[in-house]
């Protein structure tokens, strides 16, 4: 007789461990099943010989992320802060400043080396975006005339009402592409409304860029990974989920394995890829269709040292330039290497990647690295030209997660399709850091979402008849 699991858990990223791992904790029996070779998803990353680790998904980690903070206290898992000490750097139309100041959503210090009129533009218009973020009511947006209104524009169409400056205008075109709002996405793709709503729920004003973790959050996975000991197929893509009554069956190439229920942790449009018997009900199966990742590449360069420290530079670059738009120290002061993390967004990872077209791989990899370290040199000087690693990570290239940080909502998805999000199917619960309430797009919404499955799960194994 084939094992039956109490549940099976699809997708080893960082949701689907932290339900395995609790529902396993709860003296459940769990099989986790996990399309590539390695667990983490978008939690990975390398170590380089001098003990840096990289983190080429997420790696930074706010106060107020409090689900995710516990399970790095509870692995012992230490934190350094991210370094600020020093001027920052703007490029903005070619001209580069440095300011003692910081402005991603809440400005503090002193203010960007712009114009009175340009940095009042954006000002106004940021105090315009808070009132406006403050009508929601928590948790997910729920349809309503009042959300239908914001979810039927984009945001371009509201910056464009809004800004009047052509750095008030890149100010939010910035922040959605780069920083915040979740996505992270060309503002003409992405709702008003879920722009908003990302506002409330995973706020830049709440830091959720003041620590990194020594040891790189990808050594994570594997502490969840270990307290499940065998039960963890790696390299299997599930291919179909079968339920009755009774249970469920997941299908992958190697077999099929049985259980009373299953969580789906994974990015709603690879959710979607899953062949379900019976098929999803509609509305969830138009949601999976409508849910695109963000469109971005990670760059890590590193070097000797932290060199920009030296010229009195806390290593925060932002700028209108042609490849990056946001860079920033990722040094761990434990290891003395110097790790510059690098973003290349949207359109701008478009033209990037098009880069050496019909020209060998060596040559549009030899294109697409001049390109990166022609603009890190725009930002730190020459001494950028030279870095010991260089390594992309370009996630929409990479099939299992398709793009990054995290998936966003077009117009009109969340208030015609939204209530699906979250909703069970049967015996089939979803995770994964999209689904959460309380910073989506984040480690810490991955956790809740994890937790918050194992939880429900339990309700129902320990209920009368599971
Ligand atoms: C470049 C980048 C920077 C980021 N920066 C930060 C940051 O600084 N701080 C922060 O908090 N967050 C950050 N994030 C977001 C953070 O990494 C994610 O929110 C989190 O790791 C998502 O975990 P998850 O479990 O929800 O999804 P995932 O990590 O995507 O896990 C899903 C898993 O499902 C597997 N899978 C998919 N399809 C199948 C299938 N059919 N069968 C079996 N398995 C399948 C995938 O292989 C994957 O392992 C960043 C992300 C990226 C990409």
């Amino acid at each position: 007789m084939p094992t039956l699991y109490d549940c099976i858990v699809v997708g080893a990223g960082l949701s689907g461990l932290v339900a395995a791992r609790n529902l396993h904790r709860a003296g459940h029996s769990v099989l986790v099943i996990e399309a590539q070779e390695n667990w983490g998803g978008r939690m990975v990353g390398r170590l380089l010989p001098s003990g840096q680790w990289l983190d080429f998904g997420g790696q930074w980690v706010g106060p107020t992320q409090d689900r995710f903070l516990a399970l790095l206290d509870e692995y012992g898992i230490r934190r350094f802060p991210f370094h600020t000490e020093g001027k920052k750097v703007l490029l903005f139309d070619g001209v580069r400043h440095e300011f003692d100041g910081f402005f991603e959503g809440f400005p503090e210090g002193e203010p960007p080396p712009v114009s009175q009129a340009e940095w009042q533009d954006a000002m106004a218009a940021w105090e315009r975006f808070e009132a406006l973020a403050q009508t929601l009511s928590p948790g997910h947006p729920r349809r309503n005339g009042h959300t239908q209104r914001l979810d039927n524009q984009t945001f371009a169409q509201w910056i464009e009402a809004n800004t009047t400056t052509a750095f008030g205008h890149w100010y939010f075109a910035y922040m959605a592409r780069t920083v915040g709002f979740l996505g992270p996405a060309e503002p003409s793709q992405i709702s008003l409304l879920h722009v908003l709503w990302g506002h409330t729920c995973a706020s830049q004003a709440e830091y959720p860029e003041a620590e990194l973790i020594h040891g790189g959050a990808g050594q994570i996975p594997a502490k969840l990974a270990a307290e499940l000991g065998q039960n963890l197929r790696l390299g299997e893509p599930v291919l179909g989920i079968n339920q009755t009554e009774h249970g469920v069956e997941v299908e992958t190439r190697k077999g099929r394995f049985a259980a009373r229920y299953a969580v789906v942790a994974m990015p709603p449009h690879l959710a979607g890829r899953i062949h379900y018997d019976p098929p999803l009900p509609p509305m969830r199966a138009q949601l999976t269709q409508r849910m695109p990742m963000g469109c971005c590449a990670k760059i890590l360069v590193s070097y000797d040292g932290p060199f920009w420290r030296e010229q009195g530079l806390a290593g925060l670059g932002i700028g209108n330039c042609p490849w990056i738009e946001l860079c920033a120290d990722s040094s761990d002061p434990e290891t003395g290497v110097g790790v510059m993390a690098a973003f290349v967004v949207g359109d701008r990872y478009r033209d990037w990647w098009a880069l050496g077209e019909g020209e060998s791989p060596a040559e549009r990899f030899r294109q697409r690295r001049a390109a990166i370290l022609a603009d890190l040199a725009d930002y730190w000087g020459p001494e950028a030209l030279s870095p010991v690693t260089y390594d992309e990570i370009d996630w929409p290239s990479k099939p299992w997660t398709g793009g990054g940080y995290a998936a966003f909502m077009p117009p009109g998805v969340w208030t015609s399709y939204g209530e699906a999000l979250t909703t069970p199917v049967g015996r089939i619960h979803w995770a994964g850091t999209e689904m959460a309430e309380r910073w989506p797009g984040f480690f810490d919404g991955a956790v809740r979402t994890g937790e918050a499955a194992a939880a429900a799960i339990h309700t129902c194994l320990t209920a009368a008849h599971p």
